[in-house]
């Protein structure tokens, strides 16, 4: 793999197995996610979009910026892996929505959805919120089983991925790129 002196800069060393979404990939792809998810909420002027912190930073980032409604944007945070590579199956809350929810048109934002557990307990806690409407778009979707998003980038390889938010550790959100370990 050819990286540039900057992209190895980054990197500090650390080896990748491969980037499986080139950042100029990625941007095309955002900028489709984007016109479908603007022609959907044509009619709408109430969008809350919800980022799920942190992996979802850099994609919802890049996302709102491409939608064509007004919306307005908030975060919730939820945690479910430690600092290894595989889900605990807990999903904590640590920081709720702030604005209020009811009667409104709902986008969650999400980097990954891989067994669908995190979305399977953060969807109930929002639906109490009464919403107009509650959809999902997933950077990348690894599994194809149980919740199926709405909108979805990629449907993931079954490796451990980081960048573009994605983290191990903490490490690698910042990348421009998707890679394997
Ligand atoms: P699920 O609850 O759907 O099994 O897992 C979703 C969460 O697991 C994602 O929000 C993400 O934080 C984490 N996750 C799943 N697969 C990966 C992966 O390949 N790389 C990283 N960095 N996180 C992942
Ligand atoms: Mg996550």
């Amino acid at each position: 793999m050819k990286l540039s002196t900057a992209e190895k800069g980054q990197l500090g060393g650390r080896e990748l197995r491969r980037i499986v979404y080139a950042a100029d990939e990625i941007q095309a792809r955002v900028a489709e996610l984007a016109g479908d998810i603007s022609r959907a909420y044509a009619a709408e002027d109430r969008l809350v979009v919800i980022g799920i912190l942190k992996g979802s930073f850099v994609f919802l980032a890049d996302l709102v910026r491409r939608i064509e409604v007004p919306l307005q944007v908030d975060f919730f945070v939820a945690s479910s892996y430690g600092a290894g590579q595989s889900s605990s199956g807990d999903v904590q809350v640590l920081l709720d929505v702030k604005l209020p929810l009811e009667d409104r048109a709902v986008l969650l934002v999400e980097d990954i959805v891989d067994s669908g557990t995190t979305l399977q307990r953060l969807l109930p806690r929002l639906w109490a919120h009464a919403p107009k409407s509650l959809e999902v778009c997933a950077l990348l979707h690894k599994r194809k089983i149980g919740l199926d998003p709405r909108w979805v980038g990629f449907d993931a390889p079954n490796e451990f991925l980081v960048g573009y938010g994605l983290d191990l550790a903490e490490d690698f959100r910042h990348l421009p790129y998707v890679a394997s370990l």
